[in-house]
């Protein structure tokens, strides 16, 4: 039958536009994806330079607490000279050896800390390499995407030119039908028309009445009750491609 024919070739249609509609939506999702690699490392290198700077305030104050501490020392072993009971020089003694203990610790903290400066600045070297390689991998990547965007946008011209060709073939038989057709494929954006399977859409399963299969089978135009897709038979389909 002409007209199922026709509206088949224009539905075969309305799914590559469908087609190339998602790759239109996708193709920059995945550039936005890409985008968000780049930035959360460049995120990563920040942070590492944060704590560096937090590590190098550290740094100052616990030399400065270390200078302190040493003329601490320094002060209480000048004393000794001029102490003349011996139980005050114990005393003083028993100062200078806590002083030192705490200088001892100072130094401890001190190296520890330089410590973990260097092994931030290494790791701030290393994320720097990896941002800079994430950057230049999506700019390459926005290049790809772009030119596929391109050739999608010119496939789409092309399919929407073969589109309005076929439209104009249908709507010259039966612009109601074809009419009913669009309402229905604008709802779900990818087809409007099922194949009648064991006697049920075979899009939504609704059964068909015994008379909807005999209406199909001369010739009528039936809608899906339920889905509102157009029905046909497969062997209706002359242009069946599978
Ligand atoms: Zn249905």
């Amino acid at each position: 039958m002409k007209l199922l024919d026709d509206l088949f070739a224009l539905q075969e249609i309305d799914k590559e536009i469908a087609q190339l509609r998602s790759s239109q939506q996708r193709l920059p999702q995945k550039l936005q994806r890409k985008k968000k690699e780049v930035q959360d490392s460049k995120k990563k290198l920040n942070d590492i330079e944060e704590e560096i700077k937090k590590k190098k305030v550290l740094i100052k104050e616990q030399e400065s607490l270390l200078l302190t501490c040493e003329s601490n020392i320094s002060k209480k072993q000048s004393q000794l000279n001029s102490i003349k009971s011996n139980r005050e020089y114990s005393s003083l003694l028993e100062e200078i050896k806590t002083f030192k203990q705490e200088k001892a610790n100072l130094e401890d903290n001190a190296l520890g800390s330089m410590e973990d400066l260097e092994k931030l600045k290494a790791k701030y070297e290393e994320e720097k390499i990896s941002v800079q390689k994430v950057e230049s991998e999506y700019q390459e990547f926005q290049k790809e995407v772009e030119q596929d965007l391109a050739q999608v946008d010119a496939e789409m011209a092309e399919v929407q030119k073969k589109r309005k060709e076929q439209r104009s073939i249908v709507e010259q038989q039966d612009r109601q039908t074809l009419l009913t057709y669009e309402r229905v494929l604008s709802v779900n954006g990818k087809d409007g028309m099922s194949a009648v399977d064991e006697g049920s859409c075979g899009y939504c399963r609704s059964q068909l009445i015994p008379n909807e299969i005999v209406g199909l089978k001369s010739g009528n135009i039936i809608f899906c009750k339920e889905c509102g897709r157009l029905m046909y038979f497969i062997d209706m389909i002359s242009n069946i491609s599978y």
